[in-house]
């Protein structure tokens, strides 16, 4: 029921810079060290059900909004929202539109969990059921577009990217919210893997989970693959990666019922939400791009002035 199948196409070279990758703790685990890039060869489970949506919902909200403060802040900065157009690929419940909404920003979204779209078409909200690019429907362009935790899930990240950019405005802003493997979360599951436990960094990957992770993404190779694409780099942070509110239902979002192991699991997660996660990088990276005039030499304007968080 959970072991997620193997995926005979993905090869192990890498996506960004072509090179063979290292082969790292599973059969399934690739490491480029050119571009500190992991990938994985995980294949969806479509098979499984048993995902709990009320637990999905109730661990991630809070955690969202904190995220879609940050990120709206960041856009402001450099010029008034109102009136812009966004389009939110993988819109999930429509947390994030309507926080563009409430900002005056006119969003549409791209969702391919009917659960997910139902619950966000009833906020009133325009959703569009499908994956990107291919079944997207709306014409026009868009001054924002919106990879919130979905570059990772993509099959292929870097065809995802070159879609966005086709269809920005000239200047128009991209932003993309991921996982980090130099979080605290990510090298604490990879050295427990080494000693042997390897639910923890399975679980990270979302193993056996309808749409697994297929990237591990760190600040460098973020930009690596998307910088290539005319897109210089305005805006890269860390985010928080839990709240305590959701983490109790985060823990178990894979099942109806906790056990034993999710009461360990879950003061494990308190004491590093309490203390670790204050002393060590953030498992949450949020980059914003800016789309480049056609010709330009990608690059990174936020490198190129020095600020950089
Ligand atoms: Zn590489």
């Amino acid at each position: 029921m959970t072991g997620a199948g193997q995926n005979p196409n993905r090869t192990s070279s890498c996506p960004i810079c072509g090179a063979g990758m290292d082969v790292r703790q599973r059969e399934w685990l690739f490491y480029c060290r050119g571009c500190d890039l992991w990938t994985s060869s995980l294949d969806t489970d479509s098979e499984r059900t048993d995902l709990v949506y009320t637990h999905d919902e109730q661990a991630f909200q809070q955690l969202r909004t904190n995220h879609s403060a940050v990120i709206f802040e960041a856009l402001a900065a450099s010029g008034a929202l109102e009136g812009l157009t966004m389009l939110d690929v993988g819109s999930s419940y429509g947390w994030f539109m309507e926080a563009a909404r409430e900002r005056g920003i006119l969003p549409c979204g791209l969702e391919p969990q009917e659960e997910k779209a139902q619950r966000a078409i009833e906020k009133g909200l325009a959703i569009q059921l499908g994956y990107f690019p291919d079944d997207l429907d709306y014409s026009g362009r868009y001054d924002i577009i919106a990879f919130n935790d979905v570059l990772e899930h993509f099959r292929d990240a870097d065809a995802a990217v070159r879609a966005a950019r086709d269809i920005l405005r000239p200047g128009g802003r991209l932003i993309v919210c991921c996982p980090d493997s130099h979080g605290l979360y990510y090298r604490l599951s990879l050295l427990l893997s080494r000693a042997g436990w390897k639910n923890p960094l399975d679980r990270l990957w979302q193993k056996g989970y309808p749409s697994p992770h297929l990237y591990y993404f760190s600040s460098a190779s973020l930009e690596k693959l998307v910088a290539r694409h005319g897109f210089g780099l305005v805006e890269d942070r860390e985010l928080e990666a839990s709240t305590i509110k959701g983490l109790w239902q985060r823990i178990h979002v894979d099942r109806e019922k906790p056990s034993v192991f999710s009461v360990f699991l879950y003061v494990a997660a308190l004491i590093t939400h309490l203390v670790l996660q204050k002393l060590f990088k953030s498992d949450a990276r949020l980059q914003i791009y800016r789309k480049l005039p056609e010709g330009r030499q990608a690059g990174s304007p936020l490198r190129e002035s020095g600020a950089s968080s």
